[in-house]
């Protein structure tokens, strides 16, 4: 049961005392209490584990300094959609909207490699209206002996570069709990030019440890890569572990599934599960077309199908694409096959409007029809 108290409630007032003093006597129930500091309010969130049976809604919900219950039926407390839950289904980060109703495209570099690409893939983002993109500067690598990622050498010019065009948030995987600190030290350095948002990819989507270490710090929002042969079910949970950690400013990345089902593509393309995930969670769901699709392959039309992933993707109400892309993918040190170039940014763009559009009169015919 979650018990949504009224907003900027402060912990020495005599409501939030008696509260507190009431639920703790309460037997066989264990409180856990969340902050979520706001630019308007600050809301608070007091979770009751254990036997909540024996509690009544609205014996709950008459309490000092309560606002609305929540009785959590399914899984996913904190990330979960529950029944009458109308807890928001968006966050706020270094002055953008994230949320189940927002579409943000994070077109970028798979893995930096040199300024000169770094620099020539944002001006062209900023040119053409972006402020998102990504950066991997840390590579989880199949292979021992392919390259690993400049790490945190790279990490102040790209920041740096980030502040000169405009771009306020990068999407950066770390694979160690030392890499937040190392981002830290660079966006210090550089004057906090831009924003990050931690990339947990796929490789570590039950890294339960790093997931724990990611989720207690706040600072930076997460994007939770699927694991690629795990269930749904396990997945979500790992997005619960940020959570539960106190870290709720999760979204949730789908990029294909391990199996050979899925044949010629690199994973099998699993977007139609991007309502599922809005249906369950309270997650914005990201489509990465280019880590599921994996090539440049196209249709006799000429549409590749990355692009037809990412169409299929939207229609179906994605908020965020991660997308590779480089100015020379002949020359980039990790998928290079799969990268669109910078001269496609346009197209991308027209492409992916296109879809949006699809989506929203999709969305308005079934509030006509309802
Ligand atoms: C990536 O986005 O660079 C990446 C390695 O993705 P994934 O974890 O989905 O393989
Ligand atoms: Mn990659």
């Amino acid at each position: 049961m979650i018990l949504i108290l009224k907003p900027n409630i402060e912990q020495d007032s005599r409501e939030y005392k008696d509260l507190m003093a009431h639920l703790s006597s309460l037997e066989n129930i264990q409180l856990s209490v969340h902050k979520e500091v706001g630019t308007q309010q600050t809301l608070t969130e007091v979770y009751l584990v254990g036997n909540t049976s024996q509690l009544s809604t609205e014996d709950m919900g008459s309490l000092p300094g309560v606002e609305r219950v929540v009785r959590i039926s399914e899984a996913y407390r904190v990330l979960g959609r529950h029944k009458d839950d109308n807890r928001p289904t968006y966050f706020n980060y270094n002055g953008l909207h994230f949320g189940q109703d927002t579409l943000h495209i994070f077109a970028g570099l798979c893995a930096v490699d040199n300024r000169k690409h770094v620099e020539l893939t944002m001006k062209a983002l900023q040119a053409h209206g972006q402020a998102c993109t990504r950066m991997g500067a840390y590579k989880p690598r199949t292979n021992p002996y392919s390259f690993q990622g400049h790490g945190k050498e790279c990490l102040p010019y790209v920041f740096e570069l980030a502040g000169k065009y405009g771009i306020k948030v990068i999407a950066m995987e770390i694979t160690h709990e030392a890499h937040i600190e190392e981002i830290n030290e660079a966006l210090e350095l550089t004057g906090n030019p831009t924003g990050i948002m931690l990339q947990i990819g796929t490789r570590n989507t039950q890294n339960f440890e790093l997931l724990k270490k990611v989720g207690r710090q706040q600072k930076f929002p997460v994007l939770l890569k699927r694991g690629f042969g795990i269930t749904l079910e396990e997945s979500l949970n790992a997005a619960e572990y940020l959570a539960s950690e106190g870290n709720r400013k999760v979204i949730f990345g789908l990029r294909g599934m391990k199996t050979n089902m899925g044949d010629p593509h690199r994973n099998f393309v699993d977007f139609a599960h991007v309502p599922v995930i809005k249906r369950l969670t309270r997650m914005p769901v990201c489509i990465d077309p280019s880590h599921s699709v994996g090539t440049r392959d196209a249709d006799p039309d000429g549409i590749l199908d990355v692009m037809h992933v990412i169409a299929q993707g939207v229609v179906a109400g994605a908020n965020m694409i991660l997308v590779d892309f480089h100015p020379v993918p002949s020359k980039a040190l990790v998928d290079g096959p799969q990268a669109l170039t910078l001269d496609e940014l346009p197209y991308f763009l027209e492409d992916v409007h296109i879809a949006r559009r699809a989506y929203e009169d999709r969305v308005s015919l079934i509030r006509r029809m309802t």
